[in-house]
């Protein structure tokens, strides 16, 4: 709490306003549920940090691990908890709030009578608190990474043909959660023609043989997310198809290959960029190379045209192209790496190699 004060002055800004959220729970531990009521972490250099919290939650936030290192300061229904917060900005100064904050707080904190301070959210302030992972963070990145490694390679072995969609996003499910997963977030599987749509909602299609199908699913080990896709193929697969797989599978070991401390984040875009227009398929790779992952699935560094910030040891994200043929079907392979001192380190270690399925 004390170095995200700290970088907040560094980003020109007076203090932060952190709402719940993965980064309430990065920096204090506290993790309530999304409430109408106002909770406020506020961090501000050179006060000690103070948590806005609704008097019945008060027991439970100091409970919390960062309960005891923060002062709490409890409203009751009735009372305003914005003027609670606003006594405590200062007029004249800007303060960074959480992305996600809700609009009704948001508004109602500068709307309030004499509130003269701005707010910004904090990624425009360029405060991407959690962007760099320490060790222990790593770990559990790796731990989920392996579970999911682990539920790929045994969702391989079964069979495909003649079950829907819906009925092998269910198996993976389940395979998540016995391969050490706390939760489920989500379990993508696209057959055929559904392959084409990279967030394809699992239905009732029935797969069958010739049929390419992607999948990509991840949860959560430790509060930490797994996310990985990989593209396999029932029987023979169609026409071009392995044609593709190779261009997606080239793309994606270029782009790790640019990955090391100072390369800005969108030339590891460029890289797998590069190599699928180079095949002439450049209009069908439909979204960005990557996102950052940890206390959530899509965070910081994302991996962009656009993004110059310079790549650094410690951040964690996935690397992930795909190509997309309406109508006919798609492929996309993902891992997720984490940068090194002199590189990086996928911590997905399922087989890329296109694999057959029954
Ligand atoms: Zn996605
Ligand atoms: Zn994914
Ligand atoms: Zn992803």
């Amino acid at each position: 709490m004390a170095e995200a004060a700290e970088r907040a002055v560094e980003a020109g800004l007076a203090g932060l306003l952190v709402t719940p959220s993965a980064d309430l729970v990065y920096l204090a531990g506290y993790d309530p549920p999304p409430l109408e009521r106002l909770t406020c972490l506020v961090l501000r250099a050179g006060s000690d940090p103070v948590l806005v919290v609704p008097e019945l939650e008060k027991l439970r936030a100091q409970g919390s691990p960062g309960g005891r290192l923060v002062e709490l300061a409890g409203w009751r229904d009735g009372e305003d908890p914005h003027e609670l917060v606003r006594r405590m900005l200062t007029n004249g100064a800007s303060y960074g709030i959480t992305d996600t904050a809700p609009a009704v707080h948001a508004l109602a904190l500068r709307e309030g009578p004499g509130a003269r301070f701005e707010l910004v959210p904090a990624s425009r302030a360029g405060l991407a608190l959690r962007v760099t992972k320490d060790a222990e963070e790593i770990e559990l990145l790796s731990r989920a990474a392996a579970g999911a490694d682990r539920a790929f390679e045994r969702i391989a072995e079964t069979t495909f043909t003649g079950r829907t969609e819906a009925q092998i996003a269910a198996t993976l499910g389940g395979l998540l959660r016995e391969e050490g997963h706390d939760s489920v977030a989500f379990t993508i599987v696209g057959s055929g023609s559904n392959a084409a749509s990279p967030h394809h909602e699992p239905g009732g299609r029935v797969v069958g043989p010739g049929d390419p199908v992607v999948l990509d699913f991840g949860g959560r080990v430790g509060g930490y997310c797994s996310d990985i896709s990989r593209t396999v193929c029932v029987g023979a697969p169609p026409p071009r198809f392995h044609e593709v797989y190779e261009v997606v599978r080239r793309a994606q070991e270029l782009a790790f290959r640019t990955i090391r401390p100072g390369v800005p984040a969108e030339d590891v875009d460029r890289a797998a960029r590069g190599a699928i227009e180079a095949a002439g398929l450049g209009e069908r790779f439909v979204h960005r190379t990557g996102h950052g992952i940890g206390l959530e699935e899509h965070e910081p560094p994302y991996i962009v045209a656009g993004n110059r910030e310079p790549l650094g040891p410690g951040m964690c994200f996935s690397v992930e192209p795909g190509v997309y043929l309406e109508g006919e079907f798609g492929v996309r392979i993902e891992d997720i790496v984490v940068v090194t001192e002199d590189g990086a380190r996928r911590l997905n270690e399922a087989p890329r190699d296109l694999h057959t399925v029954a």
